[in-house]
C-alpha cells in the first residue's frame, strides 16, 4: 500500500470475491471480480437485487470483455449467486471494452419472448460503443497512427504497429445490443425498492455514468474514481483538440457533495472509503503534473512525446505507450487551453507547445 491509499479506508481489508462468486459488500449489492489480460488485471463488476415490472432478479452493472474466460466465470456466478432467479438488466457505466464487452451477450442469454433483458446506458456511450464495435476509430488504425505521430511519436516500429491494430475494439466488443434505455444526469433508476442517482461523468468516457444510492450511501463509481491508480484522461483522434483533464476534473468535483462516509464501489481496486480525500489526491496528482508538464516545455517548448519521460516515470510498453501518449497530450491541451501554452505545427507536421 502506498502512502496515499493509506489515506483512504477498505472496510473489507484484503477480502476478494472468490472467482465464480460473489461477495455482498452493502445489503442487497454483490461484488464480482473477473479477471483481465492486461497489465490491469481485474475488473469488479456489481449485482444488484431487484425487481422489474414484477418479477424478482438481479441487476448486473458491468460486463468485462468478450471472452470465453469471462463467459465461463459468468456461468459460474449464474450457478452460485442467483438463487434461481433471472438477470433483468445490464446496466454499463460506459463503452470502454471491460464495461460493455459482455453486454450484448447478458442480453441475449437473459431475454425472453415475454421480457427483453435491456442495457441501461448513456446515449453517447452507446452510440460511441456501437460505432467503435463496427469500426477502428479511436482505438487503433491508420488515424490513430497520424494523431500520435503529430504529436511527436517517431519510432516506425511502434507507428506501424499501431497503424496494424485494426480490431482491438472490436476484438473485445464484437457486439452491442440493438436497443438500450437511456441514462442521463440527474436520472433516478429504482433497482431493487432502492433509489439510485446517476451522476454523468467526463474526460474519462464521452459520458460515464456513475450510480449513487442515498439509502445505502453507497456509490458505484464507475472509472471516475479509483483508489490507487489514477484514471486514464487521454485525447484522442477522433476528437483531436479535446480537453479531458479539465472536463475529468471537474466531473469528479461533483461527488464532493456526497456523504464523507459513502462506501465507493470502483471499477478497479477494492471498495473504499475517503472519496473527499481520494478526490484531494486526484487534484494534487494532475496538479503536480501539470506543472511538471509546464516546467518542461519552457524554452524551446516541446512535444506530447517529449513529455513523456515527464509523466512517467517507468518504461512503457507499446500498448502502455499508446495509453500515455493520450494522457501526454491531455496534459498539454489543459495547459493550452488555460492560456499558458501555445502550440505550433512543425515543418513535419508535429504539434509543439512552448509557453505563452
Ligand atoms: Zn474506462
Amino acid at each position: 500500500m502506498n502512502s496515499l491509499e493509506a489515506q483512504l479506508h477498505y472496510p473489507l481489508a484484503d477480502t476478494l470475491p472468490e472467482p465464480g462468486t460473489t461477495l455482498e459488500v452493502a445489503t442487497g449489492v454483490r461484488w464480482i471480480r473477473m479477471a483481465l489480460p492486461f497489465a490491469l488485471d481485474h475488473i469488479n463488476l456489481w449485482l444488484l437485487r431487484d425487481e422489474l415490472d414484477g418479477r424478482q432478479g438481479w441487476t448486473v452493472i458491468d460486463c468485462c470483455i468478450a471472452r470465453d474466460e469471462a463467459k465461463a466465470q459468468w456461468e459460474q456466478v449464474f450457478a452460485s449467486s442467483l438463487e434461481g432467479l433471472p438477470i433483468l438488466r445490464v446496466l454499463v457505466t460506459h463503452m470502454h471494452p471491460d464495461h460493455i464487452g459482455l453486454a450484448h451477450w447478458l442480453c441475449e442469454r437473459w431475454s425472453t419472448p415475454e421480457q427483453p433483458c435491456r442495457l441501461w446506458i448513456s446515449a453517447t456511450d452507446y452510440n460511441a460503443a456501437r460505432m467503435a464495435s463496427q469500426s477502428t476509430t479511436g482505438f487503433g488504425g491508420a488515424s490513430a497512427a497520424e494523431f500520435f505521430r503529430s504529436h511527436g511519436l517517431s519510432d516506425p516500429d511502434a507507428l506501424e504497429k499501431i497503424r496494424a491494430r485494426s480490431s482491438y475494439y472490436p476484438g473485445m466488443v464484437p457486439a452491442v445490443p440493438g436497443t438500450f434505455r437511456r441514462l442521463q444526469d440527474g436520472d433516478v433508476v429504482r433497482i431493487g425498492g432502492r433509489l439510485w442517482e446517476c451522476i454523468s461523468g467526463y474526460g474519462h468516457a464521452p459520458e460515464h455514468i456513475a450510480l449513487y444510492c442515498p439509502e445505502l450511501r453507497v456509490l458505484v463509481s464507475g472509472d471516475m474514481v479509483l483508489p490507487r491508480i489514477s484514471t486514464n484522461v487521454s485525447v484522442y483522434d477522433i476528437e483531436p483538440e479535446s480537453d479531458p483533464l479539465r472536463q475529468f476534473l471537474e466531473s469528479i468535483d461533483k461527488f464532493r457533495r456526497l456523504p464523507a462516509d459513502t462506501l465507493v464501489l470502483p471499477s478497479h481496486g477494492k471498495p473504499f472509503t475517503g472519496l473527499h480525500r481520494r478526490i484531494e489526491q486526484l487534484h494534487e496528482h494532475h496538479r503536480d503534473r501539470l506543472a511538471e508538464v509546464l516546467e518542461a516545455c519552457t524554452g524551446a517548448g516541446g512535444t506530447a512525446a517529449d513529455m513523456l519521460p515527464v509523466l512517467f516515470k517507468r518504461k512503457l510498453d507499446l500498448h502502455q505507450t499508446t495509453f500515455a501518449m493520450g494522457e501526454s497530450v491531455a496534459h498539454l491541451h489543459t495547459l493550452w487551453f488555460q492560456g499558458k501554452l501555445r502550440r505550433t505545427r512543425d515543418a513535419q507536421g508535429v504539434w509543439r507547445f512552448a509557453p505563452a
